[in-house]
């Protein structure tokens, strides 16, 4: 446990414990659905619920929600596991909603017996039209005065395959005057001929989310099932099902919510993501851009930034929306600690040093990370022609211009000073060479007057001989909106920047050949680079992570 100060989920919990709920019976559960991978959002349930396991030393299950196979993978299971485990958790068990199948059957039959639920066969569009308004009582089904045993051999008839989609549904009996419309007998159950992930064909009738998913809650003996806002209108529902049928002597668990975190600049919802996915819009669900859990690993965030931020933003009351840049400050804060220096040049022009012998290359020691002293130092090529980034040198400049500029001078980090003397250029007027001289004797760190003589500009460099090339992609934010589904009248995937993604060929120091995907660097004053999976063995593949400073235009 930590010292921050208790958010309000912990606070309920502090007042059950204080009226006398034993603390060894505390029990979490994160209840994804397997129809798609977590997202930044589901990081805030994630470390929401496996934060309440370590501050009470108390088990939390990871619970798949798989009831509705049209829309359920086992691919998305898979992930969602890997990205569990990769922020950091370990759950106590894995459990399945599907597992409950049987359960859940030998229930629902009870409280047909019990006169609390009755087959309706009218059609969805019958049983919406009876619904009522909120103002207004809904009107009761014909079939609501069903008998025990007809409701029971229709029951048995739907599970049994006997009817086509939709001829019959299970339906509570509760009120079809209560003013939550939630309470008017919801649907339990509905006939759906279709194969599940994992208990196949076992099954033609599946239980809906309210009907599962307190009843999953109670047979795991779940404390407190924590979800977001939009289910607070069903809680009295969870109630009533588990008033059905919890035993005594056996833990009632209690459903208490908080509200969603969105994040700026994105949409945080799997439907939308598939359809980004779907659309080819993005490479895939891991594609950088994606603010999805493996998005973000690909694109080279750490798990602690994740944690980090989910800690930072804590847990609310009221949906809202975060700013993207503050998962980005995350982001750097971390990466700034761990992740090793290095020399890349994204937009190469070269610079050859005409007083500087030919042919020679000498080794220069450089650090590889200040904020580590345990990192240690490595040497890096330094030759007679170099490549620095193009916007690094301008022929005229203002004295606020404290790159290189003709007649001026720069230090080459780690190197030496130079200065630039003529640009050369081709037909077109591109610059194509910048002919400098070099101080021989202001080599960094070699204790001479001149290597601690002050200019005002440092510039990263490759050595041209020495470089490798590598492809590196550029991210920036996928929309251009701040709240892209937040509109009324307009679909969010209008918002999509069209320039989300550019690729550049950049010169790398060549001790980054043999960087495995996953790795991560910084580009000394570009940003945070990650090596992407799609690099082979002779070419790398970068990932921006994200930039030194927050230079991003609002
Ligand atoms: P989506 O709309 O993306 O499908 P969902 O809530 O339907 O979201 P689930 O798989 O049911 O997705 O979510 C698992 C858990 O994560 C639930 O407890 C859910 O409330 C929580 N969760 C999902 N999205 C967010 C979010 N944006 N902020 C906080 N918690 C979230
Ligand atoms: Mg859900
Ligand atoms: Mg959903």
């Amino acid at each position: 446990a930590d010292s921050r100060s208790l958010n309000f989920i912990e606070h309920i919990i502090e007042d059950d414990l204080a009226s006398g709920f034993p603390k060894d019976q505390l029990r979490f559960r994160f209840p994804p659905e397997p129809n798609g991978y977590l997202h930044i959002g589901h990081a805030s349930s994630i470390c929401l619920n496996f934060g309440l396991g370590l501050r009470y030393d108390a088990p939390v299950n990871l619970r798949f929600d798989d009831t509705n196979p049209a829309k359920e993978e086992a691919e998305y299971v898979d992930a969602i596991k890997r990205d569990v485990s990769w922020l950091g958790f370990e759950w106590a068990e894995e459990r399945y909603a599907s597992d409950y199948f049987q359960q859940l059957y030998d229930w629902a039959e009870d409280l047909i017996r019990q006169g609390k639920a009755y087959v309706d066969s009218q059609s969805s569009e019958e049983i919406a039209a009876q619904k009522g308004t909120p103002t207004e009582p809904g009107t009761n089904s014909p079939h609501r005065n069903r008998s025990v045993s007809e409701n029971l051999e229709l029951f048995r008839g739907m599970k049994d395959g006997k009817f086509e989609a939709g001829a019959h549904v299970l339906r509570a009996k509760i009120d079809m005057a209560s003013p939550n419309m939630l309470m008017r007998d919801p649907v339990m159950y509905r006939i759906l001929h279709r194969a599940h992930h994992r208990t196949n064909t076992d099954w033609c009738i599946y239980p809906l989310y309210d009907w599962t998913h307190g009843e999953s809650d109670y047979i795991e003996q779940v404390s407190h099932s924590l979800c977001t806002l939009e289910f607070k209108p069903h809680r009295p529902l969870y109630d009533w099902f588990l008033d059905a049928v919890t035993e005594a002597g056996k833990l009632r668990p209690k459903q208490r919510e908080f509200a969603r975190r969105n994040l700026s600049h994105t949409v945080v919802s799997k439907r939308k993501l598939l359809q980004l996915v779907e659309g080819g819009h993005v490479s895939g669900w891991d594609d950088p851009r994606m603010p999805t859990i493996s998005g973000l690993r690909r694109r080279g965030c750490t798990p602690e930034a994740i944690r980090n931020f989910a800690d930072t933003i804590g847990i609310a009351k009221r949906d809202n929306v975060v700013d993207v840049a503050l998962l980005d400050f995350h982001m750097r804060e971390h990466l700034n600690q761990i992740a090793p220096r290095v020399m890349a040049v994204l937009d190469p022009v070269k610079v050859v040093l005409t007083n500087y012998p030919e042919g020679e290359t000498e080794w220069l020691e450089t650090e590889n990370n200040p904020e580590d002293p345990g990192a240690g130092t490595r040497e890096i090529p330094f030759s007679r022609e170099l490549y620095i980034e193009r916007e690094d040198f301008r022929e005229q400049a203002n004295r606020k211009f404290f790159r290189l500029k003709l007649g001026g001078e720069v230090r080459l980090k780690s190197g030496y000073i130079i200065k630039a003397e003529q640009a050369v250029k081709d037909a077109s007027g591109t610059i194509t060479e910048i002919h400098c001289t070099y101080d021989p004797k202001s080599r960094s760190g070699s204790g001479t007057e001149e290597s601690r003589r002050k200019v005002k500009g440092t510039l990263h460099w490759v050595s041209a001989e020495h470089a490798h090339r590598a492809e590196v992609r550029l991210y920036d934010r996928l929309f251009t909106d701040a709240t892209p589904d937040q509109h009324k009248d307009r679909d969010f995937m209008e918002f999509l920047n069209p320039d989300s993604l550019e690729v550049v060929e950049a010169r790398i120091e060549p001790g980054l050949a043999g960087a495995q995907p996953g790795e991560r660097f910084q580009f000394q004053r570009l940003g945070y680079f990650c090596v992407d999976p799609d690099s082979s063995e002779d070419r790398l593949v970068f990932n921006r992570t994200v930039t030194l400073r927050d230079t991003w235009a609002k």
